[in-house]
């Protein structure tokens, strides 16, 4: 049975200030609710603060990214090592990083790497763009983005390995893919995953969907049976909006 995550991107918003903010007014609203895994990776500067203010809840706390080497001379760069302790998973791949800091799937296999060596979960994402939708390339932009991110990982290390499916054109776009739509691409994917590992590994890893998820669809996408959750950019920067989302989803699976 896979648990429900749902799992906030804050991106390059919030000072620690407003960070400590939003997860103050978090906690008390998330309190109770049952059934899913709520997910918070803010900016790097506040991991601190924000593992202190959950520490007591069952508030998971995810980095955005991560280097590959555990400290050396990289300038700007924060390591595995030193989120491990603290963060529980690291987002790896989104397409941001992907698309405007040239992150290849190479750079991407390297990362999930070393975050498994550290015991970081990593949250891959994958994610065709518009252009590859409509030409009909969406199953081998992914599968390949899938292949060549998790290769030489083993099974052992895919274990807590969470895929997140980001449509390109649905992030920030409000465009966000339907639910039906996205259940059968991440269907897809889990069929990948079992080719790469094995049917049983397949079966454990959660993929979520992304891409302009908000309080209005949540419902449409966690009912789906192949879809365990999601990745939420935007709305996940307004409390009572991800509050209302993680409502939806402790429901949504019937
Ligand atoms: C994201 O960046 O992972 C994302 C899904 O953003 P948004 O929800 O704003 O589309």
């Amino acid at each position: 049975m896979r648990k429900v995550m749902i799992a906030a991107n804050w991106k390059m918003n919030t000072t620690p200030r407003e960070a400590q903010t939003l997860v103050s007014q978090l906690l008390p609203a998330l309190d109770g609710i049952t059934g899913v895994e709520v997910l918070l990776c803010p900016p790097f500067i506040s991991t601190v603060v924000v593992s202190e203010l959950i520490k007591n809840s069952g508030v998971r706390l995810g980095a955005q990214n991560t280097y590959f080497e555990d400290k050396g001379a990289f300038t700007g760069e924060i390591s595995p090592a030193m989120l491990a302790g603290m963060c529980q998973y690291v987002l790896l791949g989104h397409s941001e990083r992907r698309g405007l800091f040239g992150e290849s799937n190479q750079i991407v296999n390297r990362k999930i790497k070393a975050a498994a060596k550290h015991a970081l979960n990593p949250v891959l994402c994958v994610g065709e763009s518009l252009e590859d939708n409509d030409a009909g390339r969406t199953e081998d932009v992914l599968g390949a983005q899938l292949r060549q991110s998790l290769e030489g990982i083993s099974i052992a290390e895919a274990r807590g390995l969470v895929v997140a499916y980001e449509p390109i054109w649905a992030i920030g776009t409000g465009r966000a893919a339907g639910g039906a739509q996205a259940n059968v691409t991440i269907g897809m994917l889990r069929r990948t995953l079992a080719g790469i590992f094995d049917e049983a590994t397949a079966a454990s890893v959660r993929i979520l969907y992304g891409g302009s998820a908000n309080g209005a669809n949540i419902a449409e996408f966690v009912s789906q049976p192949e879809i365990d959750g999601a990745l939420v950019g935007g709305a996940s920067l307004k409390a009572d909006e991800f509050v209302s989302m993680v409502k939806q989803a402790s429901t949504a699976k019937g």
